[in-house]
């Protein structure tokens, strides 16, 4: 039996969160609608763009576009 890891998971990688830290300016971002696992969020600040990865640990981790 086939196993698709890129689908929406259950557990840890559930998890959905409302702000984020930007790695480029450090600026901290409040965002009206949680975000989570495959996701893209932008910096308000710097205008940077992100893929959201949750790993299995269930850490936010952000890739630039
Ligand atoms: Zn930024």
């Amino acid at each position: 039996m086939a196993f698709d890891d890129s689908d929406e998971d259950v557990g840890e990688r559930a998890r959905r969160w409302t702000d984020f830290d930007c790695p480029d300016c450090n600026a901290n971002n409040p965002v009206d609608e949680s975000f989570g696992h495959g996701d893209e969020i932008r910096c308000y600040y710097c205008g940077s763009g992100f893929h959201v990865k949750v790993s299995e640990g269930g850490k936010l981790r952000l890739q630039p576009e």
